[in-house]
């Protein structure tokens, strides 16, 4: 199913609607910098419109369906989705780099599955809470929907967010409007196809394109009742102070900086092998990469050498190239801000491979490797959010841990031992809110999210529809 590039409307109260200043944006593919196609750019006022949009279908039909309907709705939504997802998988790759095998797991399997995951829970979301009361008589404890949600997503792995998003608060029978950001606003006309298509009420879920400002106008909206974001920590913690404000709920899906550590009895092979998948997926624009690698003095020199071998011989190119390891990032403004972290580690490390732009056009960087990092220097520290690594070498298990958890950050990790035990004890140490032992891999019904400046709350496992609902105890005697 194709999709169409030229996208004049926003998708608000069920119906596509000209914005109301008229303006729109235009999209460039990340390979070749040229023009990809254009898109309606969301004004607050737009905003203003699908919030009232999204609370009247609150209480509309969408509101009286009973758990087993809207579940079927939510199903019909995650069909729609399937139908479109080989198509959306190639436009997401144009649109921000990420190479096809990966978009098409993420962006074109994942969001049809996710929202299956929360359709079929749906069914189950009225079940009876009837607790005892211990002077007597009982409690019945309702699940009523929060309410309106605003959704505020990113560009990296812009589908998979958003539906991790939309899909629970639909199953706790919420309403959402939709803010997806500009470097990837077409895709997420595929959302609002799909549940045009799959006949959702008008106004339970509204999509509007736009830059920052119309993300804040959204936040602290007073149609709004929880706001669920996924983006940079900077922009996490100005979200957090408006919901603070407002007594707000909140969840914040935030920045990382995750470790790679190398137990030393690690099977390197395999390390080597997933170093790609576990530390540089999709382009290192990924939140939970593990872009420091931590390596025992002992094996330092080896494992230096094969994160480069590995790095230094990705191949670089075309993200709808099935053959493609790295492609570039999604903006020339983002790859500057990836060389500048270049020259800046170039200052304080080695740089063993990689480092310069490429290509003759698009926003290419060759995937570099830092060894002989401090974990205090800022390519340690920061998230770079391009195909940069560092290798730190470390003493002992302490050590190792001690290095892991003096970050800012807290998000995914991996740890590598051929002794599982003992991985998942050296895991289970590290301040995160998710780790893998000899992989790392997100689960969709295991709850995930970040501890420290990684965030607030958790997406995917059936914690994942809890933001989504509030409790209401009716004491009966
Ligand atoms: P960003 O914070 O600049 O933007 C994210 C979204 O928020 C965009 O839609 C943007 O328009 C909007 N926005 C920005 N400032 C806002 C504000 N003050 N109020 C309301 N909306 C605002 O992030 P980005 O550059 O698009 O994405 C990359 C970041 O996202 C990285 O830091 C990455 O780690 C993070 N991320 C986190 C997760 C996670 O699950 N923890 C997943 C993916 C990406």
């Amino acid at each position: 199913m194709p999709h169409d590039l030229e996208r004049p409307d926003l998708y608000i109260d069920g119906a596509w609607v000209a914005p109301r200043k008229g303006e729109s944006f235009e999209q460039h593919e990340a390979s070749t910098g040229q023009r990809l196609g254009s898109a309606a750019m969301a004004g607050t006022d737009d905003v203003d419109d699908a919030v009232a949009a999204a609370r009247r279908a609150l209480t509309g039909e969408w509101g009286r369906l009973t758990a087993a309907e809207r579940s079927a709705a939510i199903l019909r939504f995650a069909d729609e989705l399937k139908k479109r997802g080989r198509d959306t998988s190639a436009l997401v790759s144009r649109e921000n780099g990420m190479p096809i095998a990966l978009s098409g797991m993420v962006n074109g399997f994942g969001p049809a599955v996710i929202t299956r995951y929360y359709g079929e829970l749906a069914a189950g979301l009225d079940a009876e809470d009837i607790r005892p009361s211990p002077t007597g008589g009982d409690t019945v404890v309702l699940h009523r929907p929060v309410g309106v949600i605003g959704a505020v997503t990113p560009w990296n792995y812009p589908q998979p967010l958003a539906i991790m998003k939309i899909a629970p608060a639909l199953a706790a029978g919420c309403t959402v409007v939709l803010k997806p950001p500009p470097e990837t606003g077409l895709d997420g006309y595929v959302i609002a196809d799909a549940v045009h298509a799959a006949g959702l009420p008008a106004g339970v879920v509204n999509v509007l394109a736009g830059g920052r400002e119309v993300g804040a106008h959204l936040v602290g909206h007073p149609g709004v009742d929880k706001v669920a974001f996924t983006g940079s920590t900077l922009a996490g913690r100005t979200i957090g102070e408006t919901a603070g404000r407002l007594l707000r709920p909140v969840t914040l899906e935030l920045g990382g900086k995750s470790v790679s550590l190398v137990l030393d009895d690690a099977d390197l092979g395999l390390f080597a092998s997933k170093i790609l998948e576990v530390s540089l997926p999709n382009n290192g624009q990924t939140c939970h990469a593990a872009t420091r690698i931590l390596a025992p003095r002992s094996r330092y020199a080896e494992v230096v050498d094969l994160v480069t071998d590995v790095v230094g011989g990705a191949v670089v190119g075309d993200p709808l190239d099935p053959a493609t390891q790295i492609g570039p990032v999604v903006t020339a403004a983002q790859r500057d801000r990836v060389l500048s972290y270049v020259e800046l580690g170039r200052q304080t490390a080695r740089l063993t491979t990689g480092g310069s732009a490429a290509g003759e056009a698009g926003w290419f960087v060759e995937p570099a490797v830092f060894a002989d990092v401090d974990n205090s220097s800022p390519i340690a520290q920061e998230e770079i959010f391009g195909p940069v690594l560092v290798v730190t070498p470390y003493d002992d298990v302490d050590d190792a841990v001690a290095i892991a958890n003096d970050s800012d950050f807290g998000l995914g990790g991996v740890v590598w031992s051929a002794d599982a035990e003992r991985g998942f004890d050296v895991a289970a140490r590290i301040e995160t809110g998710s780790v893998g032992v000899n992989h790392y891999e997100l689960h969709i019904n295991a709850p995930f999210g970040g501890v420290k400046s990684s965030g607030l709350g958790r997406e995917l496992g059936p914690e994942g529809v809890e933001p989504y609902l509030r409790t209401q105890s009716i004491y009966r005697r």
